[in-house]
């Protein structure tokens, strides 16, 4: 591949906007993540953080360019990933490099490189990040995606891939995502020899009606025969005689040991002899999950298999087997939004501070910065209007609403309104954290979980807690409704006002 040159740097094609200048747009296939979407993602991140936790995996984070031999010769010289939709280059120093199509060379070359065949085995390691693949643009497919995988290397035993399995269902069930786990074996290398020769030898009495892709597939991949996604060759891959007839001793009873422990697990899967994952690596059990609505697989949530064969490959020690699986992460996140799954939002604040006048202005930027470190807290300090600044709360959608005023300033007080019930009452700021915290106690349930606040569980909440608002509320009869606010926070708004320019 050629170097960069100037003239490709001016080629970058522009988007015409309204005013009619031209802005740089990002590539195609390549999106941002924007804030507001940030939470499905880190619902997946979260929630692959538990289960590392959980069954002992550490984060591992492996450079995203790699000498793209790497690639060649891990995932396979004539995998879709690496023939033709490896973003590669040679670089200034005239290095071969690629941006990674997948996690696991990078991993197992980590394995080696650190000598980590000398700790305990198995090593067990977990990423999550971006991966580049020049796809054909389409939607749903992106050509940086994003994907967080587990790899388990030294270990041949089959309760790893069972666990395995189980963990990548564990994610999905957390995330509230029905998936159906697909499995197969495709045997070691010497079972598979003797079923590529039975698979060839069918395919060739129906080459006549086959695709493009399958025919050259017959001569160089013929385990991707069963891949093939064109309605033409469905009948023959149907009928195509099955690997797991083809298993010797060992490779079956590994894989019946995998059966059983899943069964014995309750964990639903399907027998899917068309399961054999598109990478040279893989052997024995490979694994794909489906979303419970996808019958026919046409877009896995993730996969994965055994790839006992890789490290010795790649120059590690003889022998040593390993078992991982990786997850589509934009997958399941467009999964989470088509099923408008309630994911909870780390950056969803609690209270929001409002501030009337510039001696109150003064000490909310001070006492903000006592209340951040235990509450989850949100303010527009740099607005003046009060009306604006409520209007930034209710766009949060806090529970709590602090608003501090001259009065409160000069009588140590501060106003406290809670935005679901309506109700407003004044705290001296001695007892304020200790109020905050009993009040916040009731949106968590009696398990500890916090309930996500949503306009429904609001809605549910409001209505639960109604009587005691109202008990509240004639005792202490001298509250009024945020909409006309006590008059002494109106009189100083408007004076406020009157000289500052409105900056909402
Ligand atoms: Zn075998
Ligand atoms: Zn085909």
């Amino acid at each position: 591949m050629p170097r960069m040159k100037k003239t490709m740097i001016e080629e970058v094609p522009k988007k015409k906007t309204s005013r009619g200048k031209k802005e740089i747009i990002t590539v195609t296939g390549m999106r941002d993540i924007l804030p507001q979407d940030q939470k499905y993602w880190q619902a997946v991140y979260n929630s692959t953080k538990k289960i590392a936790n959980d069954y002992g995996y550490g984060l591992i984070d492996t450079p995203i360019l790699e000498y793209a031999e790497l690639y060649v010769k891990s995932t396979g010289k004539q995998t879709d990933l690496v023939e033709k939709e490896m973003y590669s280059f040679t670089d200034q120093g005239g290095d071969f490099l690629a941006a990674r199509p997948e996690g696991t060379p990078g991993v197992v070359r980590a394995y080696i490189q650190h000598g980590m065949v000398n700790l305990p085995q198995p090593v067990k390691m977990f990423y999550h990040g971006p991966m580049f693949r020049h796809e054909k643009p389409q939607t749903g497919r992106y050509r940086q995606l994003h994907q967080a995988g587990f790899e388990a290397i030294g270990e041949d035993g089959p309760t790893l891939d069972a666990q395995l399995i189980l963990m990548g269902y564990n994610i999905m069930n957390d995330l509230g995502v029905d998936v159906v786990v697909q499995v197969n074996s495709i045997g070691c290398v010497n079972c598979r020899e003797e079923y590529k020769k039975a698979l060839v030898k069918y395919y060739k009495q129906h080459s006549k009606v086959l695709c493009e892709n399958c025919l050259l597939r017959m001569n160089k991949n013929p385990m991707r025969l069963l891949d093939c996604k064109e309605l033409g060759c469905q009948p023959i891959k149907e009928e195509a005689p099955q690997i797991l007839d083809y298993l010797d001793d060992d490779c079956k009873k590994h894989f019946m040991k995998v059966l059983e422990y899943l069964d014995e697990l309750n964990l639903p899967y399907n027998l899917n002899p068309r399961i054999v994952r598109g990478l040279d690596y893989y052997n024995r059990t490979v694994f794909e999950y489906w979303s419970a609505d996808d019958i026919e697989g046409k877009s896995a949530l993730g996969g994965g298999g055994r790839f006992d064969g890789l490290v010795e490959l790649m120059g590690g020690r003889e022998n040593t087997p390993a078992c991982g699986f990786s997850l589509g992460v934009d997958r399941v996140v467009a999964k989470l939004r088509e099923k408008e799954t309630i994911v909870p939002d780390d950056y969803q604040p609690d209270i929001f501070f409002a501030q009337l006048g510039e001696s109150a202005k003064k000490q909310a930027i001070v006492l903000y910065e006592s209340l951040r470190k235990k509450f989850k807290m949100s303010q527009a300090f740099y607005k003046d209007s009060l009306k604006a600044q409520l209007e930034s709360a209710n766009r949060f959608k806090v529970k709590y609403c602090l608003i501090l005023g001259q009065k409160e300033v000069n009588e140590d007080t501060i106003m406290l309104r809670d935005m679901n019930g309506g109700v407003q009452e004044i705290i001296g700021l001695g007892k304020l954290e200790a109020e905050l915290i009993k009040r916040l106690e009731k949106y968590t349930s009696e398990d500890g979980v916090e309930i996500i606040d949503t306009d429904e569980t609001r809605a549910a909440l409001v209505s639960k807690k109604r009587p005691h608002t109202q008990e509240r509320d004639t005792e202490e009869n001298n509250l009024d409704d945020i909409g006309d606010l006590s008059s002494g926070f109106t009189a100083i708004e408007d004076e406020v006002e009157a000289g500052t320019p409105d900056d909402y």
